[in-house]
């Protein structure tokens, strides 16, 4: 499988008046052509800093302080203004979190969505570029692209303008698509047919998807790898059936543990403990003070990620991890 993008010992860092916070420590992943990779973890772990980090779109007071984003062969991090410009939008399309913000209050979505193919394509003539606008409309199916290419985004659903925000993405045939919580605030059926669409879109154009997303039901039904994110740190990653059907790190079990199945009204539970502050990281396993297999080495040796198994490429980063995948454990009780 050709590989598309790869992200090696990523740091990031945000300045804040209280000191530093290190938001993302030594990431590392791998994302093919044609393949679906989920970014699952709390809130706060880390997965829109990645997403921004990976489109050089950082809030200001934030930096990458070390490792390598490299993108179809070429090392993101170095690229110049005008090179990150031709990047984004046309080859890598980002999909934030918020819509709403995300898009252009003052414009129509059909204006936005022209803008995105005047700027990357070469159309031939107005006419051209509104039947490639309602195209993508429809492709996210949205009724009615007409209607909708006039509106401007107040006057749309909040699922609404994230799917114009998915089309504004799509117009110019991007090779990686970063999706970040897309089916936050979606109804069930809605997230559906979006999660349909998206799976469509990895066979039909054999585009990349980073999916990021604390819902792992919506994982384990599209993703083919998943990436395991805590306080910053990757602690497991692998094949999703492998790593939701034999977790090899605690905190993925706990994770599991925790999520009701897709549609279902079971209540969350959540993970005892809380996230260590990420300007003053603690030595050790960054999971230790909330973990049931945590021994004493834990709380003071670095642990790398290791191969759990090689066919897969599933990796732990946990000193007990034979034991963990041996003990496969409810939630420990508050
Ligand atoms: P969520 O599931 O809530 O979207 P997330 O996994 O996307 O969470 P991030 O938004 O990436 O998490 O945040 C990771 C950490 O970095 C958090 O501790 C957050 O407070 C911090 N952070 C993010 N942006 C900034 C910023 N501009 N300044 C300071 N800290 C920030
Ligand atoms: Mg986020």
């Amino acid at each position: 499988q050709e590989q598309l993008l790869r992200v090696d010992s990523l740091d990031v860092k945000f300045e804040v008046t209280e000191g530093t916070i290190h938001a993302l420590r030594n990431v590392s992943l791998e994302l093919g052509k044609g393949e679906i990779v989920g970014i699952a973890g709390e809130s706060g772990s880390g997965k829109s800093t990645l997403a921004l980090a990976i489109v050089r779109y950082l809030d200001t007071n934030g930096w990458v302080d070390g490792g390598s984003i490299t993108f179809q062969g070429s090392d993101l991090l170095s690229a110049s203004r005008t090179e990150l410009q031709s990047i984004r939008g046309k080859r890598i399309a980002h999909v934030a979190q918020n819509p709403a913000r995300a898009l252009n209050p003052s414009m129509t979505i059909g204006a936005q969505i022209r803008e995105t193919i005047e700027l990357h394509q070469d159309i031939s003539g107005r006419s051209e570029a509104t039947r490639r606008v309602q195209e993508v409309l429809a492709q996210v199916n949205l009724p009615n692209p007409e209607v909708i290419a006039d509106r401007y985004p107040h006057e749309l659903s909040g699922g609404q303008q994230q799917r114009a925000l998915l089309a504004i993405g799509l117009s110019c045939n991007p090779d990686l698509l970063i999706l970040d919580e897309p089916t936050t605030g979606l109804d069930v059926t809605t997230q559906a047919k979006f999660l349909d669409l998206v799976s469509n879109l990895k066979s039909e154009y054999d585009a990349g998807i980073l999916l990021i997303t604390h819902n792992l039901g919506v994982i384990s039904d599209i993703a083919d790898r998943v990436n395991i994110l805590y306080a910053g740190e990757m602690l497991e990653s692998g094949p999703v059936d492998e790593v939701f059907a034999s977790p090899a790190n605690p905190y993925t079990q706990a994770l599991l543990a925790t999520t009701p199945e897709i549609g279902s009204d079971k209540q969350v539970k959540p993970i005892p403990g809380r996230i260590p502050e990420l300007d003053a990281v603690p030595d050790g396993c960054i999971f230790a003070n909330r973990c049931g297999f945590a021994t004493e080495e834990c709380h003071t040796t670095d642990v790398d990620m290791e191969t759990v198994d090689t066919v897969g490429d599933h990796r732990s980063r946990c000193l007990h991890w034979e034991d963990v995948v041996d003990n496969p454990i409810d939630v420990p009780e508050e």
